[in-house]
């Protein structure tokens, strides 16, 4: 039995919803569903407005918009997060700082932040890795104390929450990603979370190619004209008609990742005590999504000698980031700030295992078999 990484999740419903969008007519953005999707996420996630965007990538590059991002400002953000994060900044010419991560849940350090304050600085951006909160309230007194800005990168964490609040509504904008690898998807697709009033028209105008169309299709205005820069940042409405199908059935979907989930962190429980591989760890502050299960592995074990191992037991299991200030861009856009030891050492040990709605428990137990046979794990004790 083959098991792969990632499985899409999909329902008839998906494709109910794309004939409602041929049949009503209306495919460019803005239409019903989009309308649909955009009120279920301010009720959910309880901001200000939510906007649906063609990807995570492009809700990020709206962001830096939106904060007149300038040459040579900096933003402090981790070097273990996918490219977007930088890329949208750098974009605009600003400078990314990279600072080290936590070993528990492998997000941004907050006890490194204040030190990598400068003058230039404009915005903090956490990364909510693996759908586990950041540590938002030290984040947000810091942000506060400096008078900077903060951009949650919630790219992974859409049904993930931090003391009772949603993932992506805590700072000044959030930014939700629906690719086909995440947990709600539509196949290419994101939102940008804005919470602040005074941001909202603004944000609709960048999002509609510099212009207030928004406000002339609400009546507001009798003419809509070039207002500021932009771009069109608005997915059509069959991708808007497929994501509101996903939205509807959000919370099985999550109820079903975390069984799968569960399952693998009982099976793993032994492995850990072992000192074979380390587990997730959720801190009691954080309401997760599963949106990943990943293990790490001891210092000087060799990694790609375990995948190779895995997949030869039919497990597609993979990697995570290539830290951003090992990477080419990173070293020529960005610089780093103090020494990012964890992320070097969590990037080397990572491996993130097969995870998506219907794994069934035999396919659990085989991941959880293969695993353990190629750390050399083979008593029943482990
Ligand atoms: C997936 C992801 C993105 C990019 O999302 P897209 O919707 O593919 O643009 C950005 N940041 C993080 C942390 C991600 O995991």
């Amino acid at each position: 039995m083959n098991i792969p990484f990632n499985k899409p999740y999909m329902s008839d419903r998906e494709v109910q919803y794309i004939r409602e969008a041929h049949a009503n007519g209306h495919l460019a953005g803005d239409g019903p569903f989009t309308a649909k999707c955009q009120s279920w996420l301010e009720k959910t996630s309880s901001t200000q407005r939510a906007l649906l965007s063609h990807s995570c990538t492009a809700a990020l590059e709206m962001a830096a918009l939106l904060l007149d991002i300038k040459p040579g400002d900096e933003i402090i953000m981790p070097s273990y997060t996918f490219v977007s994060t930088a890329n949208a900044f750098v974009l605009r010419g600003a400078k990314p700082v990279f600072i080290d991560i936590r070993e528990d849940t492998l997000n941004m350090d907050e006890t490194l932040v204040e030190d990598a304050i400068t003058d230039r600085t404009r915005a903090i951006l956490p990364v909510h890795y693996a759908g586990v909160a950041c540590e938002m309230d030290m984040l947000m007194q810091v942000a506060k104390e400096n008078n900077l800005l903060v951009i949650e990168d919630a790219a992974q964490g859409v049904m993930s929450g931090y003391k009772g609040r949603a993932l992506g509504s805590i700072g000044d904008l959030g930014a939700f990603s629906f690719h086909e690898t995440k947990n709600i998807i539509s196949g290419e697709g994101g939102a940008l979370l804005v919470n602040r009033e005074d941001w909202v028209e603004r944000a609709e105008i960048i999002r509609e190619k510099g212009t207030d169309r928004s406000r002339f299709f609400r009546g507001l205005v009798g003419k809509y004209t070039w207002q500021d820069i932009g771009s069109s940042y608005l997915p059509g409405e069959l991708i808007a008609a497929f994501l509101w199908s996903q939205l509807e059935q959000a919370e099985e979907i999550t109820a079903m990742r975390m069984s799968a989930w569960q399952t693998y962190h009982i099976l793993f429980d032994h492995l850990e005590s072992q000192g074979a591989i380390r587990r997730p760890i959720i801190p009691p502050s954080c309401t997760h999504n599963a949106h990943m299960y990943y293990v790490l592995l001891p210092e000087g074990v060799d990694r790609a000698e375990v995948l190779a191992a895995l997949q030869e037991g039919g497990v597609n299991a993979v990697f995570h980031y290539v830290p951003l200030h090992s990477s080419p861009a990173g070293v020529k856009y960005a610089r780093t700030h103090g020494d990012l030891s964890v992320t070097d050492s969590v990037a080397n040990r990572l491996i993130r295992l097969p995870l998506w709605v219907g794994i069934s428990d035999q396919e659990l137990q085989q991941v959880h078999r293969s695993l353990k046979n190629a750390l050399g794990c083979e008593d029943d004790y482990c």
